[in-house]
């Protein structure tokens, strides 16, 4: 699984970040999505799931695979 983010399309609300900070940061600038782990391990790949979901704008997806 891969997770892709489309910074263009963030808002910087830092849900993603809230849900699992493993895995999500911000950048100082504007607050959009950095993908700290593009691969998560399978125990983070609910947590990852979750960030999915809760991300207002849609910026957020997975790969499955
Ligand atoms: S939750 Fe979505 S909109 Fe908010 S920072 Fe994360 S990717 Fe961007």
């Amino acid at each position: 699984m891969k997770i892709k983010a489309d910074r263009e399309v963030c808002v910087g609300a830092g849900m993603c970040v809230l849900t699992a900070a493993e895995l999500f940061d911000q950048d100082d600038d504007e607050g959009r999505v950095l993908v700290l782990q593009p691969e998560p391990h399978p125990d983070q790949v609910a947590a990852a799931r979750e960030a999915v979901e809760l991300c207002p704008s849609g910026a957020l997806s997975l790969e499955e695979g």
